[in-house]
């Protein structure tokens, strides 16, 4: 063992964040401890945190708080629910500045190979917010995957019996790819192309 064995664990853990390898999450280590003690501080302190994190009791959001940010915040569209699969999906939307509704985050998607059902996710959730909250407008934002339609699907035949208006983004996001890994650009127009897919007159 080279570095202390908590330092190997950061490392170890790091690695494990898809697309980081051990090197770079040795380098990034290696960075924070040649900061100066003050900004050593402000990172540490900031990993605390993470330990109070849990998922918002309404949306899922990564929250300090029973409730997040953005089902606190008296400005929003209470009225409109962004369905996605993951937060980081929600912070790729929220970073463009324009969507002003509130979110779910699922968790995941509904996957038969991964095993992976509806009462897996956070799910059942959803259609109670829709009823207890009376939302009106769905926009459903999972990522135009093979998992990701079948999801869709799911939701917008459960989604129509409770009587709301369904929408699909992802029109400009190629088959395959993901809200989060999309430029800006390509995310604006695949929000600003959301259709009508269920409960329109
Ligand atoms: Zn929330």
């Amino acid at each position: 063992m080279i570095y202390p064995e908590n330092l190997e664990i950061l490392i170890e853990f790091l690695s494990e964040v898809p697309g980081i390898s051990e090197r770079a999450a040795e380098r990034a280590v290696l960075q924070l401890s040649k900061l100066p003690q003050e900004r050593r501080r402000i990172v540490v302190n900031a990993l605390k945190e993470l330990e109070e994190l849990k998922p918002c009791k309404e949306c899922g959001l990564p929250s300090k708080e029973e409730l997040c940010y953005v089902c606190t915040d008296p400005e929003r569209d209470r009225k409109t629910v962004l369905v996605v699969e993951q937060p980081r999906d929600a912070v790729s939307i929220e970073k463009l500045g324009e969507y002003k509704g509130l979110y779910h985050v699922l968790g995941g998607v509904i996957s038969p190979l991964e095993d992976i059902s509806p009462e897996d996710l956070n799910i059942e959730n959803l259609f109670k917010r829709i009823r207890k909250r009376s939302i009106e407008k769905v926009i459903i934002a999972v990522n135009p995957t093979v998992e990701g339609e079948a999801t869709a699907k799911f939701l917008t035949d459960r989604l129509t019996k409770l009587g709301v208006k369904v929408y699909r983004i992802g029109y400009g996001i190629p088959y395959g790819g993901t809200i989060d890994s999309s430029d800006e650009l390509t995310l604006r127009k695949a929000l600003e192309d959301m259709k009508l897919i269920s409960g329109g007159e």
